[in-house]
């Protein structure tokens, strides 16, 4: 059985103080009887003091960073290393993001070197993939996805993958408000699932974590949270709001 992962991509939102204080705001109103891991992705200013205030006060919610780079150290101006994020007990990284691909030109290739990077350093990767709206108008969604599992995870050990999780992004989903539907979010997971179990092994692709991300809301994670192949989320909006947050990952099936 795959447990339910629900993280929070709070991208570049919140100074290190006002983090602490959504953090702290966000566990007192967590249920006591989760059965989802629940994770939170601040920015890398905030990581330290995030990581201290979780770890002083053995909250089980996990911390993940938003990006990293591949290499351990080095002349690489501005960036942040695996070494660095495990020194801060950092245990998830949110790789190939849409937006660190669409803003920050990341290609396939980067994402396969930080996928590699992760696993080398004990991280657990959070592997975006997800297609343009005008892919999507072009019947491409299903190419576009496998190109970017296919190259993402290349190389890769299949026995790593129980580390792995993906997330499914369609870009035009994410802070749109337009939603995808549980039932083509659902499709394109199967597919995805499909692909690991051709690049790797069936075994291997059942134990992998998918989640959905595009305008989670508390209305609609019940919807998801249902669907077979969906194995939680990844929510950005949303998770910038302690109590919009705290809905979503105690969402009720019923
Ligand atoms: P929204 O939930 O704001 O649509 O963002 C989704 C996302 O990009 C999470 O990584």
């Amino acid at each position: 059985m795959r447990k339910p992962i629900i993280a929070g991509n709070w991208k570049m939102h919140k100074t290190a103080g006002q983090s602490v204080f959504l953090v702290r705001e966000l566990v007192k109103k967590l249920k006591p009887d989760l059965t989802v891991e629940v994770v939170v992705c601040p920015p890398f200013i905030a990581l330290k003091s995030v990581s201290t205030f979780l770890q002083l006060d053995e909250v089980p919610v996990g911390i993940g960073a938003q990006n990293m780079h591949w290499e351990d150290e080095g002349a690489f101006t501005g960036e942040i290393s695996p070494t660095m994020l495990i020194d801060l007990q950092i245990g998830y990284v949110i790789v190939g993001h849409s937006e660190r691909r669409h803003y920050f030109s990341e290609t396939d290739e980067m994402v396969n070197k930080k996928v590699k990077a992760a696993f080398a350093h004990g991280i657990k990767p959070i592997m975006c993939v997800g297609e343009t709206l005008s892919q999507r108008q072009a019947g491409k969604t299903s190419e576009v996805v496998q190109r970017q599992m296919i190259e993402g995870l290349a190389g890769v050990n299949e026995k790593d993958l129980e580390n792995l999780i993906v997330a499914y992004e369609p870009v035009w989903a994410i802070g749109t408000g337009k939603n995808a539907t549980s039932a083509d979010a659902n499709d394109v997971i199967r597919h995805i699932r499909a692909i690991i179990a051709s690049q790797f092994s069936t075994s291997a692709a059942t134990q992998v974590r998918i989640l959905y991300g595009g305008s989670v809301k508390p209305e609609n994670i019940s919807l998801f949270m249902r669907e077979p192949e969906i194995d939680g989320a990844l929510v950005g909006g949303a998770s910038l709001d302690a109590q919009a947050f705290s809905q979503i990952v105690g969402y009720r099936l019923d």
